[in-house]
């Protein structure tokens, strides 16, 4: 049997790195939430659309078509796996979902992929609005400190240019924007699991993880 697990947090918590290690692991399918939003507001940009324009913004939607396949984000047939995760596309990402269109026409396409079980969904809104009956819900956080050294040295394997102070700083102004919002804000669902992962390895956390899987499983059996 497999069940939905939904994987929330604020930025940079690793939220990402451990669904990838347990979707291997479980043979289960990863949905990046996030990359969609990052989508949207890559194709303003792109289109000279300012983000902070929701009504433009929203008009962009129907020429907006974003495919997930083997660890890469296709936007309109074109891989924008790297381009999304420019520090300016991450800031207007956060922008951009705060609007209610954007959200519905994601939030859509996230339940109807993950209609079925064996899916692990990472974002902001997994437990509290996407999926509201997952088996098992993550809380998954760290320290800032930790979480913008972790996106630094991430940043520079993935060939970008990083400086950990701009980091921190965008980290904390993009979390309080989440945090803030009138719709889906970030928040952890009643019934999901916390997690501080600053002083643990990937190893132990999905470690953690893996093992509440397979208790929430068996209870379900
Ligand atoms: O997870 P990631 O950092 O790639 O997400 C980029 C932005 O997309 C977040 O800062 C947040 O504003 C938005 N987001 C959201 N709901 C989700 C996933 C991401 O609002 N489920």
């Amino acid at each position: 049997m497999k069940i939905n697990i939904a994987i929330d947090g604020p930025a940079a918590a690793g939220k990402s790195t451990i669904a990838k290690i347990l979707a291997k692991k479980l043979n289960y399918t990863y949905i990046d939430t996030g990359a969609m939003y990052r989508c949207v507001a890559y194709f303003a940009l792109k289109n000279h659309v300012d983000p902070q324009d929701e009504m433009k913004v929203c008009q962009l939607l129907k020429d907006i078509h974003i495919d997930m396949k083997a660890d890469k984000i296709y936007l309109n047939g074109e891989d924008v796996s790297k381009k999304i995760r420019e520090n300016e596309v991450s800031m207007q990402a956060s922008s951009v979902s705060r609007y209610k269109d954007v959200r519905e026409f994601l939030v859509s396409q996230q339940r109807q992929l993950a209609k079925n079980g064996g899916f692990i969904l990472d974002g902001r809104d997994i437990g509290t609005v996407v999926l509201p009956d997952a088996k098992l819900k993550i809380y998954q956080v760290a320290s800032i400190e930790c979480r913008a050294l972790r996106r630094h040295k991430e940043n520079i394997e993935r060939g970008l240019e990083s400086n950990l102070e701009e980091i921190k700083a965008e980290i904390e102004s993009r979390d309080y924007q989440d945090m803030h919002r009138d719709i889906s804000p970030l928040k952890k669902a009643d019934d999901a699991i916390e997690i501080d992962t600053s002083n643990m390895t990937l190893e132990e956390v999905s470690q953690t993880i893996y093992k509440l899987v397979t208790e929430r499983v068996n209870e379900l059996c």
